[in-house]
């Protein structure tokens, strides 16, 4: 996305110092975080168990309090209201369908509890059925689809309330890995083809770079790094980033910490003479099908930065074969190394003022 269309882009959801806490004594979930998320884009929440991301997602689709802070929908604040009246749609985990229920039926279902006609609600879950391609099997059990076309279903039934943004919770995690990569292809198509915006929780590094936008890194409640994927896997913003996206090694320079895809390294035997850089010792060799994957010891590193790695394609591999236990010494072009900052700061450490909680809050917390 170049500059001027980012600037032109509407904002579909602006989270402004939002936080979380379910106990006074324990650290927040979600530490007054802030976001704002394109219109139209494919956002993933990122980053390992217990970071805080379903718990910010909840508070969006309002199936969780909000302790202090604002969410808005378009310019609408929804931090108050309740989950129905948002805007939001949630897809679960392994899509949730009823099983009792033909395709039709799960995707009416939202319609019935409001009341909606049986013709009527027929009628416009039909419609979406259609417009997912899976007319044809509108009358099917759950059991009698394909994981593919029960995710169609599942995405039509979020969508039956005509949803601003759909919201997924890990809906890929509890599939097989086939199925995970296949899935995730129709999600990030669909996505496109409806034109609405996609907040996706994920702690797949992998699953977010392919269907991201937009990636939001979180770690212990806080915001890392919010990026393109490319942006964030080539100019990780600290070291949480660098080791949490994988693929790097974070090495001591005297300009500071940085870190350097382990495509990137330089790596020639010991004994040549002439040539400079960190000693290591060869401990781990993975072959990856096209690539080796080298595990290394430095020789003189901190033991936090002691253990490198190093991607050699298959055929550099092959024409100089590196074994186990030999001595290396790695390199890097200066081009290839990026200066990590000290990631997310907590909030006590920001100029404004945070916001405490309102005495009904903290009563609701400590009861
Ligand atoms: P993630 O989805 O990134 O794995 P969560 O948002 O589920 O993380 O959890 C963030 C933190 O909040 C964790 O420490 C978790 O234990 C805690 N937490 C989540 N839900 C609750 C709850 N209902 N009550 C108390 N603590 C919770
Ligand atoms: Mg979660």
């Amino acid at each position: 996305m170049d500059a001027a269309a980012a600037t032109t882009n509407t904002i579909a959801v602006e989270i402004v110092a939002l936080t979380k806490q379910y106990a006074i004594d324990i650290p927040a979930a979600v530490d007054q975080i802030d976001l704002r998320i394109a219109s139209g884009s494919y956002c993933c929440l990122l980053g390992p168990s217990g970071c805080g991301k379903s718990t910010t997602l909840r508070m969006i689709a309002g199936h969780e309090t909000v302790t202090h802070g604002d969410i808005l929908l378009e310019n609408r604040n929804i931090t108050r209201l309740p989950a129905a009246a948002r805007g939001t749609a949630m897809m679960f985990q392994s899509f949730a369908l009823f099983p009792h229920l033909s395709a039709l039926d799960n995707v009416a279902f939202s319609l019935k509890m409001k009341g909606v006609a049986k013709a009527e609600r027929h009628r416009r879950a039909a419609e979406l059925l259609e417009r997912v391609a899976m007319g044809h099997l509108a009358q099917r059990k759950p059991g009698e689809l394909s994981g593919g076309q029960q995710q169609r279903v599942a995405l039509a039934r979020a969508l039956i309330t005509e949803p601003k943004v759909l919201l997924l919770d890990e809906p890929l995690s509890a599939l097989d890995p086939f199925l995970r990569v296949q899935m995730r292809a129709e999600l990030r198509r669909w996505q496109k083809e409806l034109g609405l915006t996609f907040i996706h929780v994920t702690h797949s590094q992998e699953e977010a770079m392919a269907l991201a936008d937009t990636m939001v890194v979180m770690n212990h409640g806080l915001i890392e790094q919010v990026g393109s994927p490319h942006q964030v896997y080539n100019h990780p913003a600290s070291e949480f980033v660098a080791r949490f996206m994988g693929g790097h090694n974070v090495l001591q320079t005297p300009a500071g910490q940085v870190a350097v895809r382990n495509d990137h390294m330089r790596i020639v035997p010991a004994t040549e003479p002439g040539d400079s850089g960190l000693r290591a010792t060869i401990t781990d060799l993975e072959y990856q099908g096209i690539y080796v994957l080298l595990g290394l010891a430095l020789a003189e590193a901190p033991p936090s930065l002691k253990s490198v790695s190093v991607l050699l394609h298959e055929s550099h591999f092959l024409a100089r074969p590196f074994a186990l236990g030999q001595q290396v010494l790695l390199s890097w072009e200066e081009a290839h190394a990026r200066l990590l900052g000290p990631g997310a700061q907590r909030p006590a450490m920001r100029t404004s003022q945070p916001q405490k909680p309102r005495r009904d809050e903290l009563a609701a917390m400590a009861a």
